[in-house]
């Protein structure tokens, strides 16, 4: 059985939401659980501060017309590879998607960095909007991103509006199918009915052939 809090409004969104939805186990016993509507899970405060924060950061970026979502399966979990860290990203899927997009990065400040990719009309986020938890394995993985599909089609389709979908790692051809029957509101991109994937430098190429379009 669920019910809402009291009087309390989310801290990620202002309304009532399922993060603020609490749990009732049992009539003696109740459990509440903070469920994380960044990647669905029950979290801990600090779970959902660091969430918290990485929504700040994606925000302060995000354009007002989307040209195209980038979209990655999971945040990463080191904030260095972060695309919209506070420091430049050096490695990971956030240095990788600016190389193939050819924004530069050396000796350039940092908030120019994101900045540019925002003037471009590209916002980059994941199905999974939180960092993987120690111990998770694939199959968790592939679980996890199918059940989040249906709230990631709604954003996209109600809030984000890109005019395409770019799916930019192998991670995610597990759910390209049901990507593909899904109403996103957009094109989706794809490099011969699969994902690109940045870890490919063929598709790297196709990739930044593609994206000089956009
Ligand atoms: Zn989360």
């Amino acid at each position: 059985m669920f019910s809402q809090l009291g009087e309390a409004d989310c801290l990620l969104c202002g309304r009532r939401c399922t993060t603020m939805e609490t749990s009732t186990m049992s009539a003696q016993t109740t459990v509440r659980e903070l469920i994380c509507d960044g990647c669905g899970l029950g979290a801990s405060p600090e779970h959902i501060a660091k969430r918290l924060r990485r929504l700040e950061l994606t925000t302060r970026y995000r354009p007002i017309h989307i040209q195209a979502v980038f979209l990655g399966p999971q945040s990463p979990a080191d904030d260095k590879d972060f695309l919209y860290s506070i420091e430049t990203p050096r490695g990971g899927e956030g240095a990788a998607l600016l190389r193939a997009l050819g924004i530069q990065t050396d000796g350039r400040d940092a908030e120019a960095v994101p900045a540019e990719f925002q003037k471009r009309g590209f916002l980059l986020t994941h199905v999974l909007e939180c960092a993987a938890e120690p111990g998770g394995t694939s199959a968790d993985l592939t679980r996890a991103l199918r059940q989040r599909l249906p709230a990631v089609a709604r954003r996209l389709r109600g809030s984000l509006r890109p005019k395409r979908i770019v799916l930019i790692s192998k991670d995610l051809a597990a759910v390209v199918e049901e990507l593909k029957k899904s109403q996103l509101g957009g094109e989706l991109m794809l490099n011969d009915g699969r994902p690109f994937d940045l870890g490919d430098l063929d598709s790297v190429t196709k990739l930044t052939s593609m994206a000089r379009g956009l």
